[in-house]
C-alpha cells in the first residue's frame, strides 16, 4: 500500500481532514488526524494491518504489544496476519504495564504497534516493558509517522506513510490572518 492510498483511505474515512482546526492544545492546523475513524471500519483496519504485517514479517516476531486504547485495533490487525499472539500494555497510576495476565518472556521477538507515532514517547515506553519482562524488541510499525526524531526510538521503525502537520499559535496563524474560519474538530461545524 503506497502513501497516496493510506491518505486516500484517511480522507474517505473523515480520519484526515483539511481546513483549519483549533486543536486540544488550543494550536492551530490546516490538518486534522484521528485514525480511530479509519479504524472503525475492519476491513480497512485489516488492509493497513496487512501493509504493516508486510514490511516487518522478516523481523521474525512472535508478538505483538501495543499501547492502549489507540494501538489496540492496529495491533490486532498486524498480529492477525503475522499469525502472532495481540498483546496491550495500558496506564496504571499513569505507567504504562501488562494487565490481565498476559505474558512475556525471554524467548519472545516483540513488535511494538501503534496507530500514530508523534513524539515516539509511548513507543519506547511499550519497548521498556517489553524488555523489562525479558522479551526483546525487535522493532516498531505505525501506520502514520508525525515524524518528530524517530531517530531517538533506538528500533527499526516502520510506518505507512509519514506526514508532518504544522501548528501555529493562533497570533501565528497564516489561516486566521487570512480570515478562514477556525473549526474544533470532534465538533459539528
Ligand atoms: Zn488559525
Amino acid at each position: 500500500m503506497s502513501p497516496d492510498e493510506v491518505l486516500e483511505l484517511f480522507r474517505r474515512s473523515g480520519a484526515l481532514l483539511e481546513g483549519h482546526f483549533k486543536l486540544t492544545s488550543g494550536l492551530h492546523s490546516d490538518r486534522y488526524l484521528q485514525s480511530a475513524l479509519v479504524l472503525q471500519y475492519p476491513d480497512l483496519a485489516e488492509r493497513l494491518g496487512a501493509a504493516l504485517a508486510d514490511r516487518t514479517r522478516h523481523l521474525q516476531a512472535t508478538a505483538v504489544l501495543s499501547p492502549a486504547l489507540g494501538g489496540i485495533v492496529i495491533g490486532q490487525e498486524v498480529a492477525r496476519a503475522l499469525q502472532v499472539r495481540a498483546l496491550f500494555a495500558e496506564r496504571q497510576e499513569g505507567a504504562l504495564t501488562l494487565r490481565r495476565g498476559f505474558t512475556l518472556a525471554a524467548a519472545d521477538r516483540v513488535l511494538v504497534v501503534e496507530d500514530v507515532l508523534t513524539t515516539g514517547g509511548s513507543t519506547r515506553e511499550t519497548a521498556a516493558i517489553a524488555q523489562a519482562h525479558g522479551a526483546q524488541v525487535v522493532g516498531a510499525a505505525v501506520i502514520v509517522d508525525r515524524g518528530s526524531d524517530s531517530a531517538r526510538l533506538n528500533l527499526p521503525l516502520q510506518a505507512l506513510v509519514q506526514l508532518q502537520v504544522p501548528t501555529y499559535r493562533p497570533e501565528a496563524c497564516p489561516l486566521c490572518a487570512a480570515n478562514v474560519p477556525v473549526v474544533k474538530p470532534g465538533s459539528r461545524a
